[in-house]
């Protein structure tokens, strides 16, 4: 049990808000006192803003001038290891405590009183003459005897208008009660039979289990091709949390979280999670915070934001896909949830499982080194197995201009065709063409803010920048030499491949899947599940369809350019081609069709492209892991991003130049720092981004030094700084 710790009236107590100082306020405990940890209503200034009761009060103030706390807020009081992760959180991201406090305040309606609503049960009272309509409202209610319903419930049940349910509670034979509309989450029923496991899965089942009855922290990278059953394996573990009364969170990338993993848990457990995702309603999102902390949810599925729940007793956390980039939040509180899931379960006791087909390169080295438990499943489950991967050399295969299926890739999706099986053909490029190019002067179109090429989107039937999301009609005329009709598109797009795909298989159905040829998650989720059905035979797809989705018809993928992603700079580009194309691979052949994987590739012979096409990951991740430990870079060494930014170009040169020569409390922590360089996108916005790379050697407590490095610089007018600790793009 937590020590609770009370402040009477009046006494003296300093509250973190959720406005943007760098301080605690101190503030007199209203009348009835406030536990610590408490949400309240506080005055500043004018206003009145939502913060939390985080101790004594630390100001040496008179006491008779302090302001009094408004009120105690109706939630669960914030417990001791929610404000310890907060903290922590908040120094190892060097982010203020009070966008920590936005993050784990994000619950829609947290200073509104308790709403109620009205329900409807069966009245003691008789109808004065009974309709057709009444009978069936009493028919309803005395079969689900238990339950109330709403107006709109109840009348849809019955088929009737609500003006008949308005008339039978005036004559007393429905009641009306009202209820607090935030109801508990109904149990799981962690006993129900689950599939029956494998031998390999139930040993990695039971190894989660015991990790669990022991009650400290763990983390467990489970790794498993994909099909291997992960999902079946920590739903065991999730079961044995729920026995222990324990609650647990399942994260996933938010393009993961189909209604058919829903289903899966459903089915397991007889009832489905909480859903936390940015497509929730308000109220459903205030009733799974406030049930969270309550105890009275047991289950969450979500995206990141997910952990920063108040859970009131949180034993497991599940990152799946653990090594998907979109953990890392990139915008505002720079944080990497898998990172942030494993400090919360260290200071919460909980245990933590990272599943993964082609685990992060940190992962798999904290598993090397013996701090993560790794558990394997080496076989896909049933008759379906990890498809062979091939190269095409395209040095010798014939292709037209302006096309980009070669005659191989070609011939075997003709197969597939004739088979009514689906193919895949995987470009990770978004839009029409990347390059829209000017045949007389040489021009490629750019953006007007950003130092990005506009990229044309002709289902939009604009061009677009990729940086800064700014859309113009597609011009006739060169915006350089003005000549007309003389733009051409250089390059290919998924858009672009639609149409080629078209042209050479006519009579196939094509679905092109981008996140941007959809107006909401839920119509692509839909389409998903359209294409699972067997509703395409050709899908062209982003590097979204290599997320979790099973596809059982498809037999047969075929990667447009093997090579994308091996041409930047950017230090994961290896680890990340790797893990693209394996996971896109691992689409193929899920069912009782075995798979194939074609990678046309201009350089089959590097090492990368090798190190796909053998299988041999283990191989793969040793290599890779050398040559990072050689150059001192991640997970081997330490790394942070800085990124400058203001509208003055000279201005956000000169702060990177005045940082870069004041860097003493970097070399004395044993860090040094490279730049300024223009950020790879050097101007986003109409902003000018200038990037610092600060690197130190593994054991530096680089944030401590970073921070005590830029503490003397004050930022004038729109300047701004940002400090990203451990990079993961480099834009
Ligand atoms: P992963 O998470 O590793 O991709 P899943 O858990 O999704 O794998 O399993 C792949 C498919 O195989 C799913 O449809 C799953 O229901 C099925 N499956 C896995 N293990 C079993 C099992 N032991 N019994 C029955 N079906 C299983
Ligand atoms: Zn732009």
């Amino acid at each position: 049990m937590e020590k609770a710790t009370f402040f009477d009236p009046g006494a003296s107590v300093s509250v973190l808000t959720t406005q943007p100082l760098d301080r605690l306020l101190d503030y007199k405990a209203p009348e009835g006192g406030c536990m610590l940890g408490a949400f309240v209503e506080v005055p500043l200034g004018p206003r009145k803003v939502i913060g939390v009761v985080w101790g004594p009060g630390v100001g040496d103030y008179d006491r008779s001038k302090l302001r009094s706390v408004i009120r105690v807020l109706d939630a669960a009081p914030m417990r001791d290891e929610v404000r310890t992760f907060l903290i922590r959180a908040s120094e190892y991201t060097l982010t203020p405590m009070s966008a920590m406090l936005r993050l784990a305040a994000r619950a829609p309606g947290l200073g509104d009183p308790p709403s109620m609503r009205k329900v409807y049960r069966l009245g003691l009272g008789q109808p004065d003459r009974m309709t057709d309509a009444r009978s069936r409202v009493l028919a309803v209610l005395e079969e689900f005897g238990g339950l109330s319903f709403t107006q709109k419930e109840l009348a849809e049940m019955a088929g009737v208008t609500t003006s008949v349910i308005k008339g039978m509670v005036k004559l007393g034979a429905v009641a009306e009660e009202d209820t607090p509309r935030d109801l508990p989450f109904p149990p799981l029923d962690a006993d129900r039979p689950g599939k029956a496991l494998t031998e390999a899965q139930a040993e990695a089942a039971q190894t989660l289990r015991a990790a669990l009855q022991g009650g400290d922290y763990g983390t467990t990278l489970l790794k498993g091709v994909t099909g291997s059953g992960k999902t079946e394996v920590y739903l065991e573990a999730v079961a044995q949390a729920i026995r222990q009364g324990r609650q647990a969170l399942v994260l996933l990338p938010e393009i993961a979280l189909t209604a058919e993993f829903l289903t899966r848990v459903e089915d397991r457990f007889g009832t489905r999670p909480a859903e936390w995702h940015s497509g929730v309603t308000m109220t459903e999102r205030r009733r799974i915070w406030r049930m969270a902390g309550l105890g009275q949810l047991q289950l969450v599925v979500g995206a990141r934001s997910a952990l920063f729940l108040p859970f009131q007793n949180l034993g497991l956390i599940i990152v799946d896909e653990e090594h998907d980039t979109s953990y890392k939040q990139e915008d505002g509180v720079l944080y990497n949830a898998r990172d942030m899931a494993v400090l919360r379960a260290s200071i919460c006791s909980s245990q933590v499982v990272l599943a993964s087909a082609t685990p992060s390169l940190e992962s798999w080295t904290n598993a090397r080194a013996g701090k993560y438990r790794r558990l394997e499943l080496t076989d896909r489950f049933g008759p379906s197995t990890l498809p062979e991967m091939r190269a095409i050399d395209m040095r010798n295969e014939q292709l037209e201009a302006g096309r980009w299926i070669s005659p191989s890739l070609r011939t075997a999706v003709q197969a597939r065709l004739n088979r009514g099986e689906q193919a895949l053909l995987f470009l990770n490029r978004r839009g029409y063409a990347p390059v829209t190019l000017c045949r007389a002067c040489g021009e490629q179109i750019g953006c007007q803010h950003c130092d990005a090429r506009m990229v044309e989107h002709r289902f939009l039937k604009r061009l677009m920048c990729h940086q800064c999301g700014e859309t113009t009609p597609i011009p006739t005329q060169c915006p350089s030499c003005k000549a007309e009709g003389k733009l051409a598109p250089v390059g290919p797009g998924v858009e672009r491949m639609g149409e080629e795909v078209t042209a050479t298989f006519p009579d196939a159905r094509v679905s092109v899947l981008s996140s941007d040829l959809f107006g909401s998650a839920r119509a692509l989720k839909a389409e998903i599940e359209t294409i699972a059905a067997g509703g395409a035979d050709i899908i062209i797809g982003t590097q979204l369809v290599a997320k979790g989705h099973n596809f059982p018809l498809l037999t047969l993928v075929g990667v447009i350019d093997a090579d994308l992603g091996l041409q930047g700079s950017d230090l994961r580009a290896a680890e990340r081609t790797f893990q693209l194309m394996r996971q896109v691979a691992g689409r193929a052949g899920r069912a009782d069709k075995p798979g194939i994987a074609l990678l046309q590739t201009y350089q089959p012979e590097h090492p990368v492209i090798q190190a796909i096409l053998s299988g041999d990951e283990e191989e793969f991740w040793k290599a890779e892991a050398a040559g990072r430990e050689a150059a001192g870079v991640p997970p081997f060494g330490r790394m942070a991003g800085i990124v400058l930014s203001g509208t003055d170009l000279q201005t956000v040169f000169d702060l990177g130049n005045a940082l870069a020569q004041n860097d003493t409390p970097l070399r004395q922590a044993g860090a040094e720092v490279l730049g300024p360089a223009p950020a790879p996108i050097a101007r986003v916005r109409g902003r000018h981004r200038v990037r610092l790379l600060v690197k130190a050697p593994k054991g530096v407590a680089i944030q401590s030094a970073v921070a005590r490095w830029i503490a003397p610089f004050k930022l004038k007018g729109d300047l701004r700084l940002a400090v990203d600790i451990d990079p993961q793009s480099f834009l």
